[in-house]
């Protein structure tokens, strides 16, 4: 028996483990369709294994992005080419490929043919061939091809790149940059690579005409046609029986012996699609209430909500929600969320979900996902259960933990589950529609359908980037998406020409500075340091953040508050002030951070809900977007100043 995952363990650079799933999936080369396991059920053959690269989470290929393949291939190699390498009547399949934006790897008849890129530099998709697609082009007639003469053929062959003298003539459409296709003087395919000149220089011209990427002959011939996904389905069939008892299985386990109320966490995605099914199903069998989690994070698609309104109302399903209005408020006191400065996450889903929870399961919930360990390395080091970090009293747990897309999908068509729109219309992971995680050639497909929603997002990251001096390139490739840029960003923005660093200085950033070092008080054994904030401070919100550490004493008409707590104490005023004082003079500095961290937090608090999972004693009130903390019920254990993402990033005033 064949296992379907493998997964390697290797260190990096600094001794840590680095995890990587590995996924096979089969082709039944008799029934031309995809398998989950080696064994096909329609025909019982042994199917071989796709090949593609890794993780190689493949997913099927929409009628979106069926066209625009099509499309790519139609408008460079000749009018039909795409529409007959990418026919209708195939199952086809994509598998997104590592590359600098987005870039799918294209599975026909079991094999990769070839890739569509996105090309950041011109806004557009470039095809990348393999031999088997190039042979194809090449019989059917299509453009893009360099004729070599007989004595250039076992160069190119023994991996030589093509130079002008061998070649006898050129597809007139090619241009410089252009995926081109050898063929030799009997014209077969031979090799494929870039073009290095336009058609009208390879002839009479010296030098590199052709940088060879891959060479030699295929023998790959098409397979017939006419599969749908209902050949897929019953090719699968035991092994989607199988996997879905397992998860149930699992789902009636874990309901049984957490012993709490049952939720489902819906997202408008796949995965929580066929999460939501299988613990409907269970809960259906065993007479077990559930009701479904849904927060609004304020980003979502309109195809998004409108879809889970109709699924939930359809399956007459208690749902609950909570819409999140922090986004835009927190874009202003975070600046823009990045790769590295994910603040969108807490503040919009997290906060949302734990105040939902709290609200709807005082005592806790179990809460069922539909995580899987091959989204993410860092997913694939999670477990099928856990217990939420965030929310005190919440477990977790994944039914479909170890399930490929593909096998979510083949479930899907199964069942006959309704499914999000805009998986076919372009987009292979459903979120916010603004998101630092997407590919440029994803915002792209934003504006298209939502040119309204786009626009927002776009005169918002304009405005903050041209007070900040970034040029218009910066802000067009993207380069906001990090707040440091790795090397790979950095080596885009060398290529492309655009300046990363910003023209303006701009530091209006809340700060406490520190005046005096540390000094005795006269007459007294303490010491103390003094400070100021850059800027005047709301004295009665501070105030009331201050009984994270203890219960302050506020003098409204001098604008001043006092805290005291293990031994110190501290003086802030409205206009920016602080005295600290304390016993040891070693540990002046921490309390002044301390103080520091707690005024951060009152000036960037944006209400997001987060702290209230970690409130045993409910002492924190949500009310119409205002944060507060109750005096007579706060017992200052600072858990909720601990938790608080907004004493993580930088604050901008
Ligand atoms: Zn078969």
């Amino acid at each position: 028996m064949h296992t379907l995952i493998t997964i390697n363990v290797t260190v990096d650079k600094m001794g840590k483990p680095v995890y990587h799933t590995k996924i096979e999936h089969f082709w039944c080369d008799n029934c031309n369709v995809p398998l989950l396991r080696d064994a096909c059920n329609k025909c019982g053959s042994i199917g071989s294994k796709i090949e593609v690269t890794p993780p190689g989470d493949i997913r099927p290929a929409f009628d979106y992005d069926l066209n625009l393949i099509r499309e790519v291939f139609n408008e460079n190699f000749g009018k039909d080419i795409g529409n007959n390498i990418f026919p209708d009547d195939k199952i086809i399949l994509l598998n997104n490929a590592p590359s600098l934006d987005k870039m799918d790897e294209i599975i026909v008849d079991g094999k990769v043919l070839a890739s569509v890129q996105y090309f950041l530099q011109n806004d557009g998709y470039k095809p990348h061939l393999r031999l088997k697609a190039a042979s194809m082009i090449n019989r059917a007639g299509g453009n893009k091809w360099v004729r070599c003469d007989e004595g250039a053929v076992d160069a190119i062959l023994q991996s030589k790149n093509l130079l002008s003298p061998g070649i006898t003539a050129a597809e007139r459409s090619i241009k410089k940059g252009d995926e081109v296709y050898v063929i030799n003087p009997e014209s077969e395919t031979i090799a494929l690579g870039i073009a290095y000149k336009n058609a009208d220089e390879m002839t009479n011209t010296k030098g590199l005409a052709v940088k060879i990427r891959r060479f030699g002959f295929s023998t790959y011939s098409q397979l017939p046609g006419g599969q749908s996904w209902e050949d897929v389905v019953q090719a699968n069939e035991k092994v989607l029986k199988k996997k879905e008892e397992k998860a149930k299985k699992f789902a009636k386990n874990v309901i049984e012996n957490v012993n709490r109320d049952v939720c489902v966490a819906f997202s408008g995605g796949k995965d929580s699609l066929v999460t939501l099914n299988i613990v409907r199903e269970v809960c259906e069998e065993e007479e077990i209430d559930f009701s479904v989690l849904f927060v609004d994070t304020g980003l979502e698609f309109p195809e998004t909500l409108e879809y889970t309104e109709d699924l939930l109302r359809d399956l007459e399903i208690d749902v609950k929600t909570k819409k999140s209005d922090e986004f835009w408020k927190a874009f202003s006191k975070f600046g823009p969320p990045g790769r590295d400065f994910r603040w969108c996450c807490k503040t919009c889903k997290l906060g949302p979900i734990t105040t939902l929870i709290k609200k709807h399961f005082p005592k806790g919930c179990l809460t069922f996902v539909g995580q899987r360990k091959h989204e993410s390395e860092s997913r694939a080091r999670q477990k099928k259960i856990w217990k939420n970090p965030w929310v005190p009293g919440q477990i977790a747990a994944s039914p479909i933990f170890d399930w490929t897309a593909l096998n979510v999908w083949i479930y899907i068509f199964w069942k006959g589950l309704k499914y999000n729109s805009l998986y076919s219309n372009g987009f292979e992971r459903i979120g916010c529609w603004m998101c630092p995680s997407s590919d440029i050639a994803e915002f792209r497909r934003v504006s298209e359908i939502h040119p309204e929603l786009w626009k927002k997002w776009d005169n918002a990251i304009a405005e903050w980037s041209y007070e900040r001096g970034y040029s218009q390139e910066w802000l067009k490739f993207g380069f906001w998406r990090w707040q440091r840029l790795p090397k790979s960003q950095l080596a885009i923005a060398t290529e492309l020409g655009v300046e990363i660093k910003p023209k303006k200085t701009y530091d209006k950033r809340l700060d406490l500075q520190i005046v005096t070092g540390v000094r005795p008080c006269l007459g007294e054994k303490k010491v103390s340091i003094e400070g100021s904030f850059n800027t005047s401070l709301d004295i009665e919100k501070t105030a009331n953040m201050m009984n994270c550490i203890s219960k302050p004493i506020l003098n409204k008409e001098l604008g001043i508050v006092m805290v005291k707590w293990n031994g110190n104490s501290a003086w802030i005023s409205k206009n920016g002030n602080v005295v600290i004082r304390g016993y040891k003079k070693e540990e002046l500095n921490e309390v002044s951070n301390l103080i520091a961290e707690i005024v951060y937090r009152s000036a960037k608090c944006v209400s997001c809900g987060i702290c209230l999972g970690k409130c045993k004693e409910n002492a924190i009130f949500i009310e119409e977007g205002n944060f507060l903390i109750d005096e007579n019920k706060c017992n200052h254990c600072m858990e909720c100043l601990n938790s608080c993402p907004a004493t993580k990033y930088a604050p901008i005033l």
